[in-house]
């Protein structure tokens, strides 16, 4: 990785500012979902252990620059009490004068949790005064935020301006390390696996993996889109009529994405599918055509069989979005089939990656989640970067300068 990470920086009595992920599903001021606390433990614990003075800051939400009480942080500072086995304090504000004296009060290997960012409007405009306010308390500023590292906000970005040490946590390292090594070089053969409900959703992802994978597995609602595109009637399934003609040429990249090289594109060939709208009664389609009066609500029979070949092949896999409206037990066999053979590739030498909110909603109703090698922790985050694009809050992390290896002998 060319960015400046957690190990290579001082920390001991250093004022470290880190900015995690703390958006967690919180109701009545229970937390339901832990597992981004869980997941900022490693740096955290990490700055303990060096005796840095830890201020930790998040958003929580969407309370739209004004102070919602429900959207606090300060049970995510009496959870993460309990992790840590030691006492959490509690800022009521993210900036300020309360803040500058917390910080002050500090001992080494203290942990101080700042509240909601996103309680400042500034925070999502990403402007300056209030970044320079967030950096002004700390000595260096560590990014373990990767769920909301595709956003360019004062906590993500703006606050790197203002330290002149900006490092990457733990977390980030391990998401920027797994997500890269299966869309650079990954080992062939390489099945990308892309469900959920919209071609527009994933219509850059698919473009970003076209050339690289040797088959590309579409399941869910948006095959519905591909499966007109090819002529075949779909009856009341989705469909996202502006995205056929697109839909279509990337069928024919796919047919022939460079010379030499064709790349298995496997759409569904049978369907479990529900009377439209009220899903009252379902049944296996007849083969790949939708009736009228119904909708396609996962993939069928035949196709697990022929997705869970191509997925036991493999040894890189890739999987976003699920194959059916899996949150119905009743349409969730093609998703939960498809998490089955990905944790037996793995346990078979595969390298697994799986991203998006749903897909790893998914793995945890199948259990299989710890059977995966690597899951994201980031949902909009993940499907950026799988797309390629630049995500502005690891880009704005400090480069480190690969010294040339000088043979001593
Ligand atoms: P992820 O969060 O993993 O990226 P998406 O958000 O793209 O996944 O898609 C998940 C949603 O797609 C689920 O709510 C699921 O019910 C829906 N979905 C999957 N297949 C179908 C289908 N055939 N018809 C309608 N909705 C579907
Ligand atoms: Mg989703």
């Amino acid at each position: 990785m060319d960015k400046l990470v957690i190990d290579d920086v001082e920390l001991t009595g250093r004022r470290v500012l880190m900015r995690v992920d703390f958006n967690v599903p919180i109701l009545d001021g229970k937390i339901g979902d832990t597992t981004r606390i869980e997941a900022a433990l490693p740096s955290i614990n990490k700055v303990i252990s060096e005796k840095g003075k830890l201020i930790l800051m998040s958003h929580l939400g969407r309370p739209k620059g004004k102070v919602v009480e429900k959207y606090s942080l300060a049970p995510v500072a009496k959870k993460l009490s309990d992790y840590l086995g030691k006492a959490v304090t509690m800022a009521s504000d993210c900036v300020g004068s309360e803040v500058e004296a917390a910080v002050n009060a500090l001992n080494e290997g203290d942990v101080l949790l700042l509240e909601n960012t996103r309680f400042h409007k500034a925070e999502t405009e990403n402007d300056a005064t209030f970044s320079k306010q967030l950096a002004s308390v700390a000595d260096i500023f560590i990014s373990d935020a990767f769920g909301a590292a595709h956003r360019a906000h004062a906590s993500t970005v703006g606050v790197t301006k203002h330290l002149k040490e900006n490092a990457a946590g733990y977390l980030l390292q391990t998401e920027i390390e797994s997500l890269t090594k299966v869309l650079e070089n990954p080992e062939k053969p390489y099945v990308v696996i892309l469900g959920g409900a919209k071609v527009s959703d994933k219509i850059k992802v698919i473009q970003n993996l076209l050339t690289k994978a040797s088959a590309i597995i579409i399941g869910g609602g948006m095959s519905y889109t591909f499966l007109k595109a090819k002529g075949y009637e779909i009856g009341g399934s989705l469909l996202e009529e502006a995205h056929l003609s697109l839909a279509n040429n990337v069928m024919v990249v796919a047919k022939n994405p460079h010379p030499h090289k064709k790349i298995d594109f496997m759409l569904p060939s049978d369907h479990t599918i529900a009377r439209e709208k009220s899903h009252g009664e379902f049944k296996v389609s007849e083969g790949v055509a939708v009736e009228n009066g119904w909708q396609g609500v996962d993939i069928g029979p035949q196709s697990i069989t022929h997705f869970t070949e191509k997925i036991l092949n493999a040894k890189s896999i890739l999987w976003n979005g699920p194959m059916g409206i899996f949150e119905n037990d009743n349409f969730a066999r093609g998703t939960m089939a498809v998490a089955q053979a990905v944790a037996t590739a793995t346990k078979n030498g595969a390298f697994s990656v799986v991203g998006g909110g749903d897909s790893v909603a998914a793995l945890e109703k199948a259990g299989l989640k710890s059977a995966i090698s690597h899951v994201s922790t980031g949902g909009g985050a993940s499907l950026e970067f799988m797309a390629g694009m630049d995500l502005p809050g690891i880009s704005a992390l400090t480069k480190v300068k690969k010294a040339t290896k000088i043979d001593s002998e």
